[in-house]
């Protein structure tokens, strides 16, 4: 049997009985939001957390039948449906670690035999879970702050942040070394952090040198957003990179 890197049935192996998606039930187009799979001999399976998070809910329902909800943070969230009456280990409020059991594979609810349906929504939206169990696709955490990413890329490139540090709030400090960082009167490859950020920003090759090509995506850059078009990645430029108001 396949096995995922990220199970959700105790044993390991699996099989997927219906994959996410479209299919067609009782000559009807239907929307599939999750993964059915049985485990090692159907029923003989435990049904365990994909990740660590905090019971949502734990409960009945005439379709899903006995179900646990979690939230994983972030708005990730998963379901397992159609647990075997009564093997509901967990309940609403409980902190659940990955691989944790949370009940027995069964046939509650609005089934033909029994199985796990086990699906993600990510911000509001069903996705394929295929490979977030396979291990290739993982949720995402929330969004780094992008001052404290710049401000730890100045310290590795040398620079101080004497009083508040890498605080992820732009200030004084930041504005003083912001004029100094990545200038066109100063094309130099000290500032190698910096200048991968600024690369990114303008679409350019990501190799921390600031040479011709990268002041010339600047000044196309400047224009495009309305900034003093000189190559110079001063305050202002820094402030619309990152995204500070
Ligand atoms: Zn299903």
């Amino acid at each position: 049997m396949a096995k995922y890197k990220n199970p959700v049935l105790k044993k390991g192996g699996h099989k997927v009985t219906s994959p996410f998606g479209m299919r067609t039930i009782w000559g009807k187009k239907q929307m599939h939001n999750g993964i059915d799979l049985v485990g090692e001999g159907a029923t003989l399976d435990y049904i365990i957390a994909f990740s660590d998070g905090v019971v949502k809910i734990s409960k009945y329902s005439l379709t899903a039948g006995e179900y646990v909800q979690i939230d994983h943070g972030n708005g990730n969230y998963t379901r397992y449906l159609h647990m075997k009456k009564g093997s509901r280990t967990v309940k609403a409020g409980d902190k659940v670690l990955k691989g944790q059991v949370l009940g027995y594979m069964g046939a509650t609810g609005n089934v033909t035999g029994a199985h796990l349906h086990f699906d993600i929504n990510i911000g509001g939206k069903y996705v394929d879970p295929a490979p977030y169990l396979e291990g290739t696709k993982v949720f995402e955490t929330e969004k780094p702050n992008a001052v404290k990413q710049w401000q730890l890329a100045a310290i590795a490139d040398g620079f101080k942040f004497p009083k508040f540090g890498a605080d992820g709030k732009w200030g004084n400090e930041c504005i003083a070394v912001a004029k100094k960082a990545v200038c066109k009167k100063r094309v130099t490859y000290k500032y190698k952090n910096l200048t991968k950020i600024v690369q990114n920003a303008v679409g350019v090759t990501v190799d921390g040198k600031f040479g011709k090509d990268t002041k010339n995506a600047v000044i196309k850059w400047q224009k495009l957003v309305g900034l003093k078009a000189d190559g110079c990645v001063g305050p202002e430029s820094w402030k619309k990179i990152l995204g500070v108001k």
